[in-house]
């Protein structure tokens, strides 16, 4: 069952188009990543997806009950937000506003949503140290603890592997993995690291200012589009 579809997507920055023809589906339980190099338009397309940029033309459909407000989202890191001055709990706990609706403050469910994605990810042990003194691996599954107290349906990914080392790298794969199979949480996920993109996900999107390819990993492992991505590397 299809819970997003992007039909004729165009994307422009005052009347200047940066992304079009954009048309692709995700269904419950999709692990969708979005490859293309800089500037093929990645991050606009996440923009749309979220509803913080609207599409020049075409549409965006959530269907299944799916709310862009219920989308998990984990962005890309900026120095500002690694030395953001917050307790790992705080941090986490901010990822229900979303669903405060009227209310000011948090109730008991979503205190009791944060501790359990805490321990999902591993770190209910930390949950009272800063947010600025972890290190990066820990950074970003306090993120993704964050991004999984929004959403029950989908999570968006942008670059979450970026900075990390290769331990930590797979660690933080190995996690988006098994929240997809095991919580049927679709993802998409904006990545830079094809080989790894193709390993983990169902489908792949390839942008370039323009949708080069979607399809599923193997059909994406085939094309020529993806060895002349790779420089003839082998994925
Ligand atoms: P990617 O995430 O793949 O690196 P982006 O979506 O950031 O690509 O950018 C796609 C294109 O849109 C680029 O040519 C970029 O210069 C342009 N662009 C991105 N953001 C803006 C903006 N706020 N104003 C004008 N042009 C932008």
């Amino acid at each position: 069952m299809a819970i997003l579809e992007c039909k004729d997507l165009c994307f422009a920055y005052e009347g200047k188009r940066v992304l079009e023809g954009v048309n692709f589906s995700l269904n419950a339980g999709d692990y969708l990543c979005v490859v293309g190099e800089n500037g093929s338009g990645k991050s606009t397309l996440i923009k749309g997806l979220l509803g913080l940029k609207a599409p020049e033309q075409g549409s965006i459909t959530l269907s299944d009950g799916l709310k862009a407000t219920e989308i998990g989202y984990l962005p890309q890191q900026t120095q500002v937000q690694r030395d953001f001055p917050a307790s790992v709990y705080e941090v986490v706990l901010s990822g229900c506003l979303n669903s405060l609706g009227s209310k000011l403050f948090y109730t008991k469910e979503l205190k009791q949503r944060a501790m359990e994605n805490m321990e999902r990810m591993g770190i209910e042990e930390i949950k009272d140290e800063s947010y600025q003194n972890l290190s990066g691996g820990q950074q970003q599954r306090v993120l993704l603890a964050r991004a999984l107290c929004a959403t029950k349906k989908l999570l968006l990914l942008d670059e979450p592997v970026t900075g990390l080392d290769p331990i930590a790298s797979g660690e933080m794969y190995n996690l988006i993995k098994l929240i997809n199979l095991c919580d049927n949480i679709s993802v998409i996920m904006v990545s830079h690291d094809i080989h790894e993109a193709v390993r983990y996900a169902t489908h792949i999107l390839h942008l370039g200012h323009s949708q080069l390819f979607f399809g599923t990993a193997a059909e994406y492992r085939q094309s020529s589009l993806a060895r002349r991505f790779l420089g003839g590397g082998q994925i």
